[in-house]
């Protein structure tokens, strides 16, 4: 049996995303959407994924005003700023050695890093979600987690905790870690920081203010416990399915 790598498998995130019932869009809409995920031969440039519910579909834990703006303005700027740092990179590179080209590269790379990691874990986000979601894991992803972490309930507050305790701006992130094959539960700061490279996102909750001021205000943790309520775990079972396919 060959194995897939980690290019064939985040294709085929990138397809299950554009490809799968839970986003609710027909084949015709789907093949209009680029993947999340740009495929070997494919399209180069990022491109802004619709949201794949209403953006009210998330009421009353999460408000539409808020839905519209994060995706629409912010999510937004994530992939305007990795098109703009990719395409300033290869400015660089064409630049050549001895030029002012390359004296941009560490701005850029930096750029790279956060929008990159911003317009992933955005992409992530609202498939982790859906109207009427939420309650206990079931199939492979519920067996996993009783595993990794002894029960749903340690697992909860192990992954609400860190998701409130974030400094700043981040994100709390679930992830499956190839190199032991086992779930494992970050705290990011901006996008891009305090992760462990190789490891895949499954479920990830951003922090941001942007993503709960205007119903929440300083009431982080008001929100954290209501994104209890519009997981989406199948999409989470989806996701652990193609991650265990991976090899570190
Ligand atoms: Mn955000």
């Amino acid at each position: 049996m060959s194995i897939p790598n980690r290019r064939e498998i985040l294709g085929t995130l990138g397809t299950l995303a554009a490809a799968g019932g839970w986003i609710g869009l027909t084949a015709e809409e789907s093949a209009a959407q680029a993947p999340a995920t740009p495929t070997p031969g494919g399209p180069k440039e990022y491109k802004l994924p619709p949201l794949p519910y209403p953006p009210d579909a998330l009421e009353p834990h999460i408000d539409a005003q808020t839905m519209t703006l994060h995706h629409g303005k912010h999510h937004a700027a994530y992939v305007k700023g990795l098109n703009e740092a990719i395409a300033k990179l290869e400015a660089a590179r064409q630049g050549g050695a001895g030029s002012s080209g390359l004296d941009s590269i560490r701005e850029w790379t930096d750029s790279l890093a956060f929008n990159g990691s911003g317009h992933t874990l955005h992409t992530v986000f609202w498939e982790n979600m859906k109207k009427g979601g939420g309650g206990e894991p079931k199939g492979a992803i519920g067996k996993q987690i009783a595993g990794d972490f002894g029960s749903f309930a340690n697992f909860q507050a192990h992954f609400s905790t860190t998701a409130k305790k974030v400094q700043g701006s981040g994100w709390g992130i679930v992830a499956w870690e190839p190199l032991s094959g086992r779930l494992i539960v970050l705290g990011a700061e901006k996008h891009q920081n305090l992760t462990m490279f190789g490891c895949v996102p499954l479920l990830v909750l951003d922090v941001w203010e942007h993503a709960y001021y205007l119903k929440y205000q300083n009431n982080r943790g008001g929100y954290v416990d209501a994104f209890w309520n519009v997981i989406n775990w199948d999409n989470v079972d989806s996701r652990l399915a193609a991650a265990m396919k991976l090899t570190a």
